[in-house]
């Protein structure tokens, strides 16, 4: 099956699993969380995903600890970055297994299954550095966005 667009790649039911894995994702962390699609890009996916990153306002949080998934689905390109508050203290292959987990599920079909595995491992990473606080707030969205270019 082919990936027309990232409009497509999640059905409605898929997204609101996806932000449920969130929401529970952040229970265990004060780190933000976001998942966002677009349909391709020609830039090199790191550098577009930071660019991203900062047009969703994710270097606002107060620990700077957000972390966004990115996929460029007809591209089939991934990237996962974190804010300074956490990628000042981990290895530059943190995000490598999440990566991993992310490509096999897509090659094997398993879109929605992939994006909530990622997002349930990126919270576990974030729990060691930022773990949940009693007066924690959500501050970022947790449904997933859809990046019109
Ligand atoms: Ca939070
Ligand atoms: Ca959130």
């Amino acid at each position: 099956m082919s990936i027309a667009t990232a409009e497509d790649f999640l059905s409605e039911t898929d997204r609101q699993r996806v932000s449920a894995a969130i929401r529970a994702a952040e229970m265990r962390t004060s780190g933000e969380i976001r998942v966002h699609l677009e349909d391709h890009i020609e830039d090199d996916v790191l550098d577009h995903a930071a660019f991203v990153f900062e047009e969703l306002d994710m270097h606002k949080t107060k620990d700077r600890n957000g972390v966004l998934i990115y996929v460029s689905v007809s591209d089939r390109k991934v990237a996962v970055i974190g804010d300074k508050g956490i990628n000042e203290r981990v290895p530059e292959n943190f995000w490598n297994d999440v990566l991993a987990v992310l490509r096999a599920h897509f090659a094997a079909g398993s879109r929605a299954d992939g994006i909530c595995e990622a997002v349930a491992m990126v919270g576990e990473k974030l729990l060691a550095f930022h773990p949940h606080q009693r007066d924690d707030s959500d501050e970022l969205s947790n449904d997933v966005s859809i990046g019109t270019r």
